[in-house]
């Protein structure tokens, strides 16, 4: 049994229904979803002319293997009405593999640890109230360590 943690995010559309139907279908499809943090909204990364992001991380236990998890997600994330124009543009539905076990996974399409996680604190602060202690494989800090040192500024707040 894997141990996976992923990031949901929403910056168009009825984002709280959409992450919950996004958990609703990883449930039915990955794996059952052992721990949620609460929803976050934080003002959008990157470009930041859009609508705010909803995010929320799950826990899951999963079979799967992680480039068949990470398929899985994708199909979700385009049931869910994703059309991939803007990097970094608005998405209903954006789901990313933060952990996987403690692997580290460096294949063209899946980067585990995901290489952006230490640097935002929409990730970093949903990850924190779930699991502070959990130690980055290959940074070697814990969460709470890595959210302390980082230097993104967004604001994220719990919602509603
Ligand atoms: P982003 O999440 O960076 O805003 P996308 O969701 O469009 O952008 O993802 C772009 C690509 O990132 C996907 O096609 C996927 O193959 C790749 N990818 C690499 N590592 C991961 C990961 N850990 N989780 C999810 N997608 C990943
Ligand atoms: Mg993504």
């Amino acid at each position: 049994m894997n141990k996976v943690y992923l990031l949901l995010g929403s910056n168009a559309g009825n984002r709280e229904v959409l992450l919950q139907e996004a958990a609703n279908q990883i449930a039915d499809n990955c794996g059952k979803i052992v721990v949620e943090s609460s929803t976050y909204q934080t003002a959008a990364w990157g470009m930041e002319n859009q609508e705010a992001f909803l995010n929320k991380v799950l826990q899951i236990n999963t079979q799967l293997q992680a480039e068949i998890l990470l398929k899985n997600l994708q199909t979700i994330e385009n049931n869910l009405g994703r059309q991939r124009e803007v990097l970094w543009g608005p998405r209903t539905l954006d789901i990313d593999i933060l952990f996987f076990n403690h692997e580290v996974i460096s294949l063209p399409d899946l980067k585990v640890p995901h290489p952006f996680l230490q640097k935002r604190r929409f990730t970093l602060v949903p990850m924190a109230e779930i699991a502070p202690a959990m130690v980055h494989p290959v940074l070697h800090k814990t969460i709470a360590e890595l959210l302390e040192e980082c230097t993104d500024t967004l604001e994220v707040a719990k919602w509603p």
